[in-house]
């Protein structure tokens, strides 16, 4: 075997929507190389990745992990990632730390809501794909269909290096049997009884020969927009080598200009291999991605006044810096999984966290490998690229940097959306409501999108999430694995309260505080912001000559604690603009104290003045269900209050995509089974936050 070096790793992920049949692609992955004997089936819940009792009971991929294995002369770091939409935060958290993607979509569903997010989470995070077109087997396959949804529906320039000999099973005399390799141009067959890993290559049957030649083209075709040296050879009709259609498809992979797509049937082992010799030809290597770009929180910028901004290149010389993107807590010490992305660490060492201003000790390094004889393998060392899990560190949490001591660095953060959900849960007693408290904590250093916050009056946590299914999760590892006494109610949605008009206000102090008069008159501007991400947008347009500079403070930090602090609904403002536009102040008494209640009453004042609106999340629900039901879906649909903004016939299933609030959400996958007699899917994520009904907003205090 090669030796690990930069150039031969790739840190990969598979991602895809729910049941494409990412985990059955990633378990032949691990077969093919040989790593596990054993297939395991995700139907059985016995995968080698779904290694969460909660992961093999749901039959759904939840938290990530990295397993290692080799492929050819490639070591190739396999990131599994969830397909659900409420763990998108862990999606992200992935293509932060990964080089390249497989994505994989169903020959049959296409390209389905959560293929478009994550697609569209790939491109922020400049990551390089290839495409797996997947379920070539089954009834309703259509590989060219799927291929131009590519192209319409994510913007993407796939380049199929491979087409499926036969489609389906319906196709009596043609059906599914392999896949033509457009660039050896040669027919591969698989053998069933070994689940693939035995495949034969020959020569392409006389009727595919020409649809083959016109897939063959259109590939050669598309690469010549990034290669004079093969429109050359094109052009004095001279054969292209193979090494350099290679060469090409992979620049421009990497250049993000071009998809390489693939197909097959993972459940039969039908063209895995192909796909595993195509993350080494084309995807890249640490060596290929631009160096990381960080700050040095202890050294300012001598131009900007900034924290200077430092980078660290893909290699061992330069000092070592990675990225936590996962926790996993054990007993006897938590599993922390890094991306080094400059160099070494050795097992016995202290780093540190600057972001957090603490040091760290690391005792050991573990790489999780795909073998049953040695699942697990402790390593001395760890160099530049590489993934791999720490034991020592107890207090960073999921994305902090953790970098070596005497080179302070901070990556730039990921970000994480914002929750849509919400459950109290009570402690039974005092000594409950310590060890929840503890578990509580621990969830968070694991999942920075779930929410945690004690209300001391009614003594109740309120904990808050990405989706039913996220708190639903949560809430089982609090009953089932922790065993906690605690009454938890039902869900409910997060909702935000913000402003329908503009309006100004003036809030004025006459206390007496001590014997002394105070004084203060403070004007304010409220209205609706639809520009700012930010949920409070504070603005400082009071003339500098008509107050002290301390007064201003103590209105704009007043101001600060107020947007802040909820609403008049006390659920959170957003979309928000607060401008100081002044104030009045006496001879006598007017201090900051006088300040700071003006601007507090002024601020309430307005709140109520600018009709206070009640915010809903709203969901994108994308429904795909034999045409049958289309009816009995479009009712369904009205009756919660859900837009239907597009339907589409794709082959033999109707898609509708449909905005709907949340609320009316609740136990949808259960109504929607029993709605399609089954065979109906749906997947849904955060849109939007529109006005809720009137009477919502009245049951929390709020008329307009
Ligand atoms: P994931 O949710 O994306 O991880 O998808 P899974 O790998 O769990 O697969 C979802 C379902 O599709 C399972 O029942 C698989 O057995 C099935 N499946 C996966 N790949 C194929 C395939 O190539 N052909 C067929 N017919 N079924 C498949």
């Amino acid at each position: 075997m090669t030796k690990r070096t930069l150039e031969t790793l790739r840190n990969i992920g598979v991602i895809a929507h729910i049941d494409a049949g990412k985990t059955t692609v990633t378990e032949r992955m691990l077969y093919l190389s040989g790593a596990s004997h054993k297939v395991g089936q995700v139907d059985k819940g016995t995968t080698i990745t779904d290694d969460d009792p909660e992961e093999a009971d749901r039959g759904i991929t939840i938290y990530s992990a990295c397993v290692t294995f080799d492929w050819n002369k490639s070591h190739v770091n396999l990131l599994d990632t969830p397909g659900h939409v409420d763990f998108t935060a862990e999606v992200e958290r992935c293509l932060r730390v990964l080089d390249g993607a497989v994505v994989v979509f169903s020959a049959r569903e296409g390209v389905e809501a959560q293929s478009e997010t994550v697609w569209r989470q790939a491109n922020k995070y400049g990551v390089p794909r290839i495409a797996f077109i997947n379920k070539l087997d089954r009834e309703g396959a259509g590989f060219e269909r799927v291929f131009n949804e590519l192209n319409r529906r994510l913007g993407a320039t796939p380049v199929a290096i491979s087409i499926p000999y036969g489609q389906g099973p319906e196709h009596v005399e043609n059906p599914f049997r392999g896949i033509i390799d457009l660039i050896e141009m040669k027919l591969l067959t698989f053998d069933k009884e070994s689940l693939g890993k035995q495949f034969e290559v020959s020569e392409i049957p006389e009727e595919m020969l020409d649809e083959a030649q016109v897939w063959r083209e259109t590939m050669i075709e598309k690469l010549y927009e990034y290669s004079n040296e093969m429109m050359e050879l094109a052009l004095q009709e001279e054969p292209i080598p193979i090494p350099l259609i290679r060469k090409v498809l992979r620049e421009a992979t990497l250049a993000m200009q071009i998809q390489p797509l693939l197909c097959g049937s993972a459940l039969h082992g039908i063209g895995v291999q192909t796909v595993l010799n195509a993350v080494e030809h084309y995807l890249p290597s640490p060596l290929d991605r631009p160096a990381v770009k960080g700050f040095n929180p202890f050294q300012k910028d001598k131009k900007t006044g900034e924290p200077a901004i430092e980078e660290r290149g893909p290699n061992n010389e330069d000092p070592f810096c990675a990225l936590v993107f996962k926790i996993i807590p054990e007993r006897t010490a938590d599993n922390y999984w890094v991306r080094v992305y400059s160099g070494e660490l050795k097992q016995n060492s202290r780093v540190s966290n600057p972001g957090k201003e603490l040091k760290e000790n690391v005792s050991q390094l573990w790489q999780l490998r795909a073998s049953k004889k040695n699942p697990q393998g402790q390593i001395e060392k760890v160099g530049a690229g590489d993934i791999v899990c720490l034991i020592g560190p107890r207090h960073s949490i999921t994305g902090d940097t953790l970098c070596d001591p005497k080179h302070p660095i901070v990556l730039e953060a990921i970000e994480f959306p914002k929750t849509v959900i919400s459950m109290a849960i009570e402690p039974e007693n005092t000594a409950e409501r310590k060890k929840l408290g503890e578990m509580l904590e621990m969830l968070k250093r694991q999942d920075p999108t779930f929410q945690a916050v004690e209300n001391e009056e009614t003594g109740q946590t309120l904990i808050s999430g990405m989706g039913e299914l996220h708190l639903d999760i949560i809430k089982n590892r609090l009953l089932r694995d922790f065993k906690l006494n605690v009454k938890v109610h039902k869900p409910r949605v997060s909702y935000r309260e913000t402003v329908s008009k503009a309006t100004e206000t003036v809030g004025e102090c006459h206390r007496i505080v001590g014997g002394a008069q105070l004084f203060a008159k403070v004007k304010l501007r409220i209205e609706p912001n639809t520009e700012s991400d930010k949920p409070v947008t504070l603005i400082n347009a009071c003339p500098p000559e008509s107050l002290s500079a301390d007064l201003v403070t103590a209105v704009m930090e007043q101001l600060k604690a107020k947007g802040e602090g909820g609403g008049l609904s006390s659920f959170p403002l957003s979309k928000l603009k607060v401008t100081f536009l002044g104030g009045e102040t006496r001879e006598e008494g007017s201090n900051e104290m006088a300040f700071s209640i003006a601007a507090s009453e002024a601020f309430e004042h307005a709140l109520r003045a600018a009709g206070p609106v009640l915010l809903e999340p709203v969901m994108k629900l994308q429904i795909t269900t034999p045409e049958d039901y289309y009816g009995d879906f479009v009712n369904d649909i009205q009756k919660r209050r859900g837009m239907i903004s597009e339907t589409e016939q794709r082959g033999e299933v109707t898609v509708i995509e449909a905005h709907v609030p949340l609320v009316e959400l609740f136990g949808y996958s259960d109504s929607m089974r029993s709605l399609s007699q089954g065979r109906g899917g749906a997947s849904m994520q955060p849109h939007e936050y529109q006005p809720a009904p009137p009477e919502v907003g009245r049951e929390y205090g709020i008329t307009s």
